[in-house]
């Protein structure tokens, strides 16, 4: 059949820039260089505008997708903002680290035959392009007050939308530096520490205050909080506390959970290499222990550290890995080396206490588990050690626990993360709230967001 040639044709998708594989794995400058104006509106013109969008439903925000798209496409960049910041008050961060392929992207209809639109970088393009713009103006609420304790993404969001409503907002945050995992977690080279002060800025611009080195459990508690004059409360503390193999060797010298290795790097800025003396040590030989964002952000934090060959170890494959596409992507060019199917036995000593190795075994992939996902099965006498002076755990975190501790009638479930309604995220306390990876375990960014927005709702629906 001759090709209709009534419609015309749709450009492909646009490629966003990046620094060269080579030259970025010596750097911590940001990978992707972001769009110019053009590819902004090449690219936000390739939506369909469909009558009935699925992208929205896909964004746990509930950002008004194909209308951001529209104005961008116009060049109507600021309009565009204004339009993503109604329901989403950070969009240069979701923009970098939101993984978009099994959201909006995911669902988009364009990529049933060819590519979906990268709303992701639209929506980066445009969060950035009201950054530093001056129009960071401040509000003064005078309404009811309201704790918030954590500021990472959840907080945040919970903080900004209260304060766009009137309310006057505390975030009480434990470390010097707000932001949460994405200041102490996430490396500059996914998402520049200027994009994430800027968004949190923007946050405080909405009249929020941030009280930097509150520990919420030890300098007040929450019961202390309430009683002192907030009229609701919102735990935001995530879920920082690391997990372990619990296998021989986990001692050693040389050891790091991810945790504490990229809260050195981030935190105690390890990335500005030679310029800052900081208590961190990375091998020739690095292996890394897990399968997600956090295990790739460590293996190539270590090798823009300087080590000189960098493993992870995966006890799944590919297809299971829950780090997003596009990280997976660039720790391949960047020289990683990934062991699929292989699972750590025991960590061994140089005979100095330092680590000289690390043992592991192949595995095989059996019947799907109760996460959905095709359980890893040992593989019997095919165990085989990889050379290594550093191994990095990255397999997972917990409930961090102290504001559960120091709440007396805080319902928390078996594994130590508060439990909420789904709906308003009010836990079994009256007029306290919590989500984020709190009340999920660890999860994304914009999930931590949504319940975020959703708490905020109730919060303002109960106090109006
Ligand atoms: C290395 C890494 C990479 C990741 N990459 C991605 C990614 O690419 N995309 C994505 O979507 N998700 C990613 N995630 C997951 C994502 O960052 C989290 O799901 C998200 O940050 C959870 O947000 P939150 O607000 O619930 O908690 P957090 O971001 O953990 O923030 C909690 C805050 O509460 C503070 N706090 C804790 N206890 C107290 C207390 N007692 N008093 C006061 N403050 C306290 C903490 O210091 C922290 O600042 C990544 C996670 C890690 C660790």
């Amino acid at each position: 059949m001759p090709a209709d040639s009534s419609k015309p044709e749709r450009p492909p998708r646009q490629r966003m820039p990046e620094q060269d594989a080579k030259v970025r794995a010596g750097n911590f400058d940001e990978v992707a260089l972001g769009f110019t104006e053009e590819l902004a509106i090449a690219e936000a013109s390739r939506c369909l505008q469909c009558k009935k969008p699925k992208c929205i439903a896909g964004c746990p925000v509930g950002v008004d997708i194909p209308g951001f798209l529209a104005l961008a496409g116009e060049g109507k960049f600021a309009e565009a903002a204004a339009l993503l910041r109604e329901k989403n008050s950070l969009p240069a961060m979701c923009g970098r680290v939101c993984p978009q392929e099994t959201q909006c992207e995911g669902v988009c209809v364009l990529g049933r035959k060819s590519e979906p639109v990268a709303v992701g970088r639209v929506e980066r393009f445009v969060g950035d392009y009201v950054l530093g713009r001056g129009d960071l103006k401040s509000a003064a609420p005078d309404g009811p007050r309201v704790a918030v304790v954590g500021s990472g993404p959840a907080g945040l969001t919970v903080a900004g939308d209260l304060a766009r409503r009137g309310y006057r907002v505390t975030v009480f945050e434990a470390l010097h530096a707000g932001g949460g995992v994405l200041r102490y977690g996430i490396p500059n080279f996914r998402l520049p520490k200027t994009v994430l002060q800027a968004e949190t800025d923007y946050v405080r611009g909405l009249g929020v205050e941030l009280r930097l080195d509150a520990v919420i459990g030890r300098l007040y508690t929450l019961p202390q909080l309430l009683e002192s004059g907030y009229s609701a409360a919102f735990i935001g503390t995530g879920a920082g506390t690391p997990h372990f193999l619990e296998i021989e060797g986990e001692n050693l010298n040389g050891v790091y959970s991810a945790n504490e290795f990229l809260t050195r790097a981030n935190l105690m800025q390890a990335y500005r290499v030679g310029e800052v003396d900081t208590p961190i040590w990375v091998g020739d030989r690095v292996v890394v222990v897990g399968g997600g964002n956090v295990a790739m952000d460590a293996a190539r934090v270590a090798l823009r550290l300087g080590a000189r060959e960098v493993s992870i170890v995966y006890r799944r494959s590919r297809t299971e890995m829950p780090a997003r596409a596009e990280e997976v992507a660039h720790a391949e060019e960047e020289g990683i080396r990934f062991e699929m199917l292989t699972n750590p036995t025991r960590i061994l000593s140089d005979g100095d206490f330092w680590v000289g190795g690390i043992e592991c075994q192949r595995m095989d992939l059996g019947e799907p588990d109760e996460s959905g996902r095709r359980r890893p099965v040992p593989r019997p006498g095919s165990e085989f050690v990889i050379a290594a002076d550093t191994v990095i755990i990255a397999i997972g975190t917990a409930a961090n626990p102290l504001v559960q501790q120091t709440t007396p009638g805080l319902a928390v479930n078996q594994r130590g993360y508060i439990v909420v309604d789904n709906e308003t995220g009010l836990t079994s306390l009256p007029r306290v709230y919590a989500g984020g990876d709190i009340v999920t375990g660890s999860a994304t960014v914009i999930e931590a967001m949504g319940a975020g927005r959703r708490a905020a709702s109730a919060i303002h629906e109960e106090l109006s």
